[in-house]
């Protein structure tokens, strides 16, 4: 593949383990981010299945090991604060993973782990794309302009740049939830399990405990797709306070927290359904291409694996536009499974009723029933069972034997 010289847009997940495998197989690579650091907000992320692997190929796993949540299992409770139904890390039926870490604590060990090799440029993004016979030339926000073989988009569901590319743009399929996640400080009623409430008025309260001394809040609820778009920080900050003040648990110390939280991240839950993942030296992979939301928790599985597979087809396929259509079959069932959700999503597990919310808690309460073991299917226990979805192919060996 003679195209080396890499662009790559989007430093979070899936835009450094792409620049770990492309510089891995000899290519040049550049990272530039929108925001003027890293962005290290956000919940625990579970690092499982193909994502597993390729951070134990990468030898990282250690890392993502020592940066544990220290999360011991999941409660959940009622909107009074009584526990309703336990379930250990152990158990077959709770959401707390083996590999838990925060999402910034990943986002931070790949930076490490790709830092002396790969250019970062912080505060700057695409405002403009030609293409032209041998290559893309990009102008940045800054005014440079540099040409690159090749751009690849790993900018997220809400990518500008896709927009710039691609003449067909993505469909967003809308899952009636809003989500907040905040850093809170820890209070006496936290510990090392994570507390899951279902409050009235279709919003769930998910409270989990971090390495660093803290509380990670997460708040969804359900809403129309365009109730909340287009907020300043602050309007966000009062939408979320209007809206589960008084709702019971502890919300009045949510409250709180919202007025002085400074990484409140709030969006609407929606998958992105790309009719095509690259467009002549464009393409595109993790949430920009094919965001699947956290509540089907494939996020860190689709950006990794996404990575994998496209630096590896780059680097053993003849050309790029070959790699690309590689890459884009490989992917696309898995792509398709993740993003299945089971039906009742978000009625079933978002009741609005004081009827719905007993019945769902009571369903809860009955540890190991079948109805149960549906139930917390939704909040993630089924992820624990599927432990590799994806092919993931030795494309070094691929390289030697078709060089052989
Ligand atoms: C701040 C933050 C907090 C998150 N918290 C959670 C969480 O708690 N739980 C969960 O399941 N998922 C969370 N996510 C989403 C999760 O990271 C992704 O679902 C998944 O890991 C796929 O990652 P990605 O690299 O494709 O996209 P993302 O993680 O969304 O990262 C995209 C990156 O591209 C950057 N970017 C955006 N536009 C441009 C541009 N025009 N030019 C250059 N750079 C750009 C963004 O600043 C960001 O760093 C969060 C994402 C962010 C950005």
């Amino acid at each position: 593949m003679k195209n080396k010289k890499i662009l790559i847009s989007g430093a979070s997940i899936a835009g450094p383990t792409l620049a770990y495998w492309l510089n891995r197989y000899g290519f040049n690579v550049t990272i530039i981010e929108r925001a003027p650091e890293l962005r290290l907000g956000g919940q625990n992320i579970d690092v499982k299945g193909p994502a597993e692997k390729i951070a134990i190929q990468m030898g990282i796993e250690k890392k993502i090991r020592e940066k544990n949540t220290t999360e011991m299992g999941q409660r959940f409770v009622t909107k009074q604060n009584k526990l309703i139904a336990e379930f250990s890390k152990e158990s077959a039926l709770s959401m707390t993973q083996e590999l838990e870490i925060l999402r910034g604590d990943l986002v931070q060990i790949l930076y490490d782990s790709t830092i002396a090799d790969v250019n970062y440029i912080f505060g700057d993004y695409i405002t403009n794309l030609k293409e032209h016979e041998s290559g893309i030339a990009v102008t940045f926000s800054s005014g440079k302009n540099t040409s690159f073989d090749l751009l690849l988009i790993a900018e997220g569901i809400g990518s500008s740049t896709r927009k710039i590319a691609f003449r067909k743009q993505p469909t967003f399929k809308f899952l009636g939830l809003y989500t907040a996640y905040l850093t809170i400080a820890k209070a006496p009623s936290d510990s090392q399990w994570s507390r899951w409430c279902n409050a009235e008025k279709g919003i769930v309260y998910l409270l989990r405990p971090d390495n660093y001394g803290s509380t990670r809040a997460s708040i969804t609820f359900t809403a129309l797709e365009h109730e909340y778009t287009g907020l300043s920080i602050e309007e966000q900050k009062n939408v979320l306070v209007k809206r589960i003040s008084g709702s019971g648990f502890e919300s009045e110390r949510l409250v709180e927290e919202i007025q002085k939280s400074k990484d409140l991240y709030f969006d609407r839950i929606s998958q992105v359904n790309s009719p095509e993942w690259s467009e002549g030296r464009v393409a595109m992979i993790g949430d920009a291409a094919y965001c699947a939301t956290p509540i089907a928790g494939k996020g860190t599985d689709l950006a990794m694996a996404g990575a994998y597979i496209l630096a590896g087809e780059l680097f053993t396929s003849d050309n790029y536009q070959q790699a690309f259509e590689n890459y884009e079959n490989k992917m696309r069932p898995y792509v398709s499974k993740c993003q299945k959700l089971p039906p009742g999503i978000p009625k079933i597990v978002y009741p609005q009723s004081k009827l719905g919310l007993r019945i769902l808690n009571t369903v809860i309460s009955i540890v190991g029933s079948k109805p149960t073991k549906w139930i917390m299917g939704f909040f993630g226990a089924d992820r624990k069972k599927i432990k590799t979805e994806i092919e993931l192919p030795d494309y070094t060996l691929m390289r030697q034997v078709v060089s052989n």
